[in-house]
């Protein structure tokens, strides 16, 4: 019985003109109703369209939905992004803060300075629960609203222009890219292999004093000039046992989100706290030898490293078949070979297992041969950053106890080292836990009535004092101590800028915080005991005798009976030493490319060159 429009059936002519009359009367209302009153939009006259309209407003609506999910997947990444530039260094911490701004609960904790903290601790005090945990949370809070600000304007800004919130992402994925290089890819062109210069050292060292023989030397960075230019022109598992070790059940740290889906792999490990066997010789004290280093040593072509002066190479004495190392220092003019004779004679002064030992020292043209004890387990950071051993946080207390005892020894006997720094701290061996200060050729013997003042360094380990061109002491060593053991449990340089001017001015501001993220599982004591180094006044820093009865340094196999987290410093670190490495071959390359454009130019070679 069914009809189409405007069709009259001829089976009843009574029904289809009554059909018909229907049909009239709806296409009427069609009209009448018209569009946005269920009428079509296009047409004006069916229905079909109104259906075709719907499914596009649907389709609008799914687009919409898709590119909702679309920015929230760019914020994602964006946020994942800055975890992996954060871990690159804390200098990069500045630039994201104004590319996507901290996370709206705080970027970390500020520590205000100076710091009311205990200065002396005893074997059997404890640190003050509540003191720490208000101290923290009224610097978070601080450390928030000053984030809260800056997050505001720039987070807006990327959400509404994801195109552009793109960019940045790719620019910065660009930005980690070249900064996560893999060390071990790197290695053929690396410090080791060939070229040994360092990027940020300053220069050569010098000591000047306020006895008429003050002595300035203007070869430091410029940076560090001008900031000293300045500041001067105004007034600016089961028990441990002796034999076995601390044995620590190690827990692997996990983000919250994935703890609670996830149980934490846990595994048993001993770390070998026995004292550094000392040197395979007894004490010397050295002369300069007016002979040739071969008559006596083979020197090696294996480069165990270099630095500003020279490089290291592996040597064995003849007579006696005994492995050493052999640091052959450039000594282009008179500056630089008194700089090599202070070497010599402040490790003359110093006999402990955790110093490096001088064994006998050369003099030849242009040239100092400073033969050494050997240490073959390399340097402290490219050790932790070795996956196959997590690092604990009482991985971290057993090396800051050894680094504190040298230093302590060192204070005794009036000896500043002045640039300590990860570099100048060797592991023993790959797998023991023993470690000695290497590298003296800054190191200064300290007069109390002399005001020593130097202007050399590596810009993110240097003191205030340093910067300040002030006079220096015994606090200035455990600044950098302070540095070294952030680093150490955060892997991360707390006072690390974009460029050397900018680590000047945190460092001068001293302006650090205990990263959220980063310090998620160091615990309250470890962070008291980087708080009671990194003050401002010298005289508010931890020594290093203080430093040996800090808590945080003590009960540390009662501690490792408890669960041990792994920390996150050691994928953060990795970072920091690919950062470090990639600066020091691009570096290296620079130099090359410009002796290259020299050479091809002929300049050089009408030098003969
Ligand atoms: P810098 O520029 O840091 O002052 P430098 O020229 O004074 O460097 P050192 O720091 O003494 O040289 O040594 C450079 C590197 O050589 C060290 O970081 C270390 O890797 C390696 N090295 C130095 N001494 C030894 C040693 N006795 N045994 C093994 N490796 C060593």
């Amino acid at each position: 019985m069914g009809s189409e429009r405007g069709q009259v059936p001829n089976t009843s002519t009574g029904s289809a003109a009554l059909e018909a009359k229907i049909d009239s009367l709806a296409y009427k209302l069609e009209l009448l109703l018209g569009p946005g009153h269920g009428g079509c939009p296009v047409c004006l006259t069916c229905s079909v369209h109104l259906h075709q309209h719907e499914a596009t407003q649907r389709q609008l609506a799914a687009q919409s939905r898709l590119l909702d999910k679309l920015e929230r997947k760019i914020e994602e990444i964006q946020k994942s992004l800055d975890g992996m530039v954060k871990g690159t260094g804390a200098g990069q911490r500045d630039r994201e803060r104004v590319v996507t701004g901290p996370k709206p609960t705080g970027g970390g904790t500020k520590v205000d300075q100076p710091q009311p903290q205990p200065v002396s601790h005893t074997h059997s005090e404890a640190l003050d629960p509540k003191q720490a945990t208000v101290h923290t949370k009224s610097n978070r809070q601080e450390g928030a609203a000053r984030g809260a600000h800056v997050i505001s304007g720039n987070s807006e800004k990327v959400k509404g222009q994801p195109m552009q919130a793109m960019l940045e992402v790719f620019k910065r994925a660009e930005a980690v890219q070249s900064a996560a290089v893999d060390p071990k890819s790197q290695s053929v062109i690396g410090r080791k292999a060939a070229e040994p210069q360092k990027p940020c050292r300053l220069a050569v060292p010098m000591v000047t004093t306020e006895s008429p023989s003050l002595r300035h030397v203007s070869s430091c960075p410029e940076s560090l000039q001008r900031l000293q230019g300045s500041v001067r022109g105004s007034t600016l598992g089961p028990g441990p046992g002796p034999e076995c070790g601390i044995q620590i059940r190690v827990v692997s740290a996990t983000s919250d989100t994935s703890r609670s889906t996830s149980s934490p792999q846990i595994c048993h490990k001993v770390i070998d706290d026995v004292p550094p066997q000392p040197a395979p010789f007894l004490h010397r004290s050295v002369s300069l030898r007016y002979s040739s280093a071969s008559d006596t040593f083979i020197i090696h072509q294996d480069v165990l490293g270099g630095g500003r002066f020279g490089k290291v190479h592996g040597c064995t004495e003849r007579s006696s078949g005994l492995r050493l190392a052999a640091k052959i220092i450039n000594t282009r003019n008179g500056k630089e070979k008194e700089m090599a004779l202070n070497e010599v004679q402040v490790m003359n002064q110093l006999s402990h297992a955790n110093i490096l030992q001088l064994y006998d020292a050369f003099e030849a043209t242009n040239q100092v041969v400073l033969i050494l004890e050997y240490v073959e387990g390399g340097e402290l950071f490219d050790r932790i950053v070795d996956e196959s051993a997590p690092l604990t946080e009482v991985d971290a207390m057993v090396f800051v106890k050894q680094i504190c005892e040298g230093l302590h020894y060192m204070h005794q006997m009036y000896v500043l080292h002045l640039d300590l720094k990860p570099e100048n701290i060797l592991c023993v061996n790959r797998t023991s836990h023993q470690v000695k200060i290497i590298d003296f050729g800054l190191a200064r013997r300290y007069r109390p009535r002399e005001k020593l003042r130097v202007n050399f360094g590596t810009p993110e380990f240097l003191a205030p004092e340093v910067v300040n061109f002030d006079s220096v002491s015994f606090p200035t060593d455990m600044w950098t101590l302070g540095v070294v053991t952030y680093m150490l449990v955060s892997g991360m340089s707390p006072f690390l800028g974009d460029d050397d001017t900018q680590t000047l001015n945190n460092v001068l501001a001293v302006n650090w915080y205990f990263d959220e993220e980063a310090f998620e599982h160091v615990s309250a004591e470890a962070r008291d005991f980087i708080a009671n180094l990194l003050i401002r006044e010298r005289g508010g820093r931890l020594s290093a005798a203080q430093c040996l009865r800090h808590p945080w340094l003590n009960n540390i196999s009662e501690k490792a009976k408890h669960n041990n987290i792994v920390l996150k410093s050691q994928v953060l670190l990795k970072k920091y030493m690919a950062k470090r490495l990639w600066k020091k071959n691009y570096i290296a390359i620079t130099a090359a490319n410009r002796l290259k454009k020299i050479g091809s130019s002929g300049s050089l070679t009408s030098l003969g060159v």
